[in-house]
């Protein structure tokens, strides 16, 4: 085994969730160690640096809660703020909660055992560190495993190659070159219209046409900032009782119940005012009900055909094989009218579909596109992709990735059976994606750091979700999931952008407050669909001496 004292806990990734994770661990006493493949903290923040980067959740709410006196001090400047500003937000709370010293950077984590007869686990990354810890807690994000969908020559290209999750730390400087941009999500999205900007000509190749609302993205009012700063505690009480981490209440009329001109005003109003309020405070019915989808739909339709000058053009925009809200749906600053500019093609794959990609550039069934650089906007294997890379093996060294061949079963996403002492923060079957991600992070670092200072009073040095819990839960997660349109959509939602990939639905729908009175009244109940097992009890929490060992200091026996 390892050299090196074993830990209470390790906490991988450094994003919201391994930051907040860190904190909460090491404030309760427990001796805990961090490790993250980049070199930086910031998670998310810290990959994504392509032009255009920026949240969709607005600014005065992307944040924590749990920290007042920044909560005050931030400036809050625009509606949705850029990935820069997020990353120093970040870096800020890792400095002010001298967070950096407990984790190792550049380390990734490529191998966790669990050991039955000691209840713990052995971490190992690429780079060569080792560590034995009680509990593993993955904060490893549901969007950090980058999708590069495998085109034939991709290697052979002789220009440059990027992908929007994975961007270089160094600006790239894209004038005056031909870039091509495959993939039309939310990164997609984003970045074509920053990115026209900048190079001498983008094509756009697009398998799936999108829906995508105006951000209506600007600088905020003072006032307004003042008056939501002294008024912060309620915003945050509602967003965490609320269907999706967003302090606004959703609508709860039927698209059905106002007249068409009315609808048509409704939509009209949210439009113009940007953001979700588009889907969920504007109709209550528009993901349950088809007939009401449409409506939305249609009208987005209708405003594609109003923006782009090419009629041709515009009717390849419109996505007509999925109900809007199906899919994430993006938010934009100048997305479709940029297909109106001179240096901007748009090309549709399911028409003339990728053949190869070439030392120059790629070919299409309908010919070749000369290129200097490929920008892969082609999403992430979501919550399971990260998961499933640890190399976690489990009880009888079965592996995560084998006990998920059917799909990810999960205990309220944060546990999995067969793989004790582990806990998943925004694994599937929780809320996550489904949410404005800081409230649902916070609530399960909270309700994961509760439950570990449960046992450490009792004698219990194995923790595991249930078979049967574990069962219905998924069950749960997939019926929620069947009253909505959802399942329609060939979404990442449902795992449809990873080739092989069982198509489940992997986050939670039921609702960010109804998750978290489900799992509070779990922990009520005495943790109720968890075993605790062993003699070992509480850990003596030391906070000193060598826990890991490092590269070229293992003396594994
Ligand atoms: C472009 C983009 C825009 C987004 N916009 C929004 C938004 O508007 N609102 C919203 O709520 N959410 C948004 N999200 C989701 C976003 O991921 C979350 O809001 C949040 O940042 C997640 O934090 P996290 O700590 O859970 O995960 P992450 O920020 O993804 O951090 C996970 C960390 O784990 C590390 N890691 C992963 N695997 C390993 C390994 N094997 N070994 C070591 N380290 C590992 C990664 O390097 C990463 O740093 C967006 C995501 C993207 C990609």
């Amino acid at each position: 085994m390892v050299d090196a004292e074993p830990l209470d806990a390790v906490v991988i990734g450094a994003g919201f969730a391994g930051l907040y994770m860190m904190y909460r661990l090491r404030e309760d006493g427990f001796s805990v160690h961090g490790f993250e493949r980049g070199d930086g903290v910031g998670g998310t923040w810290y990959w994504n640096r392509y032009p255009g980067a920026r949240c969709d959740s607005e600014i005065m709410y992307y944040s924590f809660s749990f920290l007042p006196d920044l909560e005050q001090e931030w400036p809050l400047t625009e509606r949705y703020p850029g990935q820069p500003e997020i990353l120093r937000y970040l870096e800020e709370v890792a400095d002010r909660l001298d967070l950096r010293k407990d984790f190792t950077l550049g380390a990734e984590v490529t191998a966790l055992e669990f050991d039955e007869a000691s209840g713990r686990w052995t971490l190992r990354t690429a780079q060569g560190h080792e560590a034995t810890a009680r509990y593993v807690v993955t904060a490893v994000g549901c969007l950090s495993a980058a999708n590069q969908p495998a085109f034939p020559g991709a290697e052979s290209f002789g220009g440059v190659t990027l992908h929007t999750g994975n961007w270089p730390r160094d600006p790239v400087d894209l004038a005056g070159k031909r870039v091509a941009v495959i993939g039309t999500g939310a990164s997609g999205i984003q970045s074509i219209p920053v990115i026209a900007e900048q190079a001498a000509h983008v094509t756009v190749f697009q398998r799936t046409a999108q829906f995508t609302i105006p951000a209506e993205n600007g600088p905020l009012d003072e006032q307004f900032v003042a008056l939501w700063k002294q008024n912060y505690p309620e915003w945050r009480r509602r967003a965490r009782h609320s269907a999706a981490g967003f302090p606004y209440h959703p609508s709860v009329t039927s698209a059905f119940e106002v007249s068409e001109a009315e609808r048509r005003a409704t939509f009209e109003a949210a439009w113009g005012a940007g953001g979700f309020t588009f889907l969920s405070g504007t109709f209550r019915d528009l993901v349950l009900d088809e007939a009401a989808n449409d409506t939305a739909a249609e009208f987005v339709r209708k405003k594609i055909d109003e923006i782009v000058r090419d009629p041709q053009v515009a009717e390849m925009l419109k996505p007509r094989d999925f109900p809007i809200g199906t899919k994430r749906l993006p938010l934009d600053t100048n997305y479709y009218v940029t297909f109106n500019r001179p240096n901007v093609t748009l090309v549709d794959l399911k028409r003339t579909p990728v053949e190869e990609i070439t030392a120059t550039g790629i070919r299409t069934s309908a010919g070749h596109h000369d290129l200097d650089v490929i920008v892969y906007a082609t999403g992430f294997d979501a919550l399971t992709g990260p998961l499933e890379a640890l190399g976690i093996r489990g009880r009888g060294g079965r592996s995560l990735r084998d006990a998920w061949r059917e799909g990810p079963r999960t205990y309220l996403g944060v546990a999995v059976p067969g793989f004790p002492n582990l806990f998943t923060i925004t694994g599937p079957g929780s809320p996550s994606v489904l949410s404005n991600m800081p409230v649902s992070i916070e609530q399960h670092v909270e309700w994961i750091g509760e439950f570990l200072s449960w046992a450490r009073e009792r004698p219990a040095g194995v923790i595991e979700a249930t078979e049967q819990a574990a069962a219905d839960w998924t069950d749960h997660v997939q019926q929620v999931a069947g009253h909505t349109l959802h399942p329609q959509a060939a979404s990442w939602y449902m795992g449809a952008n990873i080739p092989g990939k069982p198509r489940i639905f992997l986050p939670y729908l039921g609702g960010v407050g109804a998750y978290r009175d489900r799992c509070s009244a779990v922990a009520a109940n005495g943790y109720e669909g968890f075993v605790l097992s062993g003699e070992e009890s509480g850990l003596p929490g030391e906070r000193s001496g060598d826990h890991v060992t490092r590269p070229g200091d293992h003396r594994a026996a």
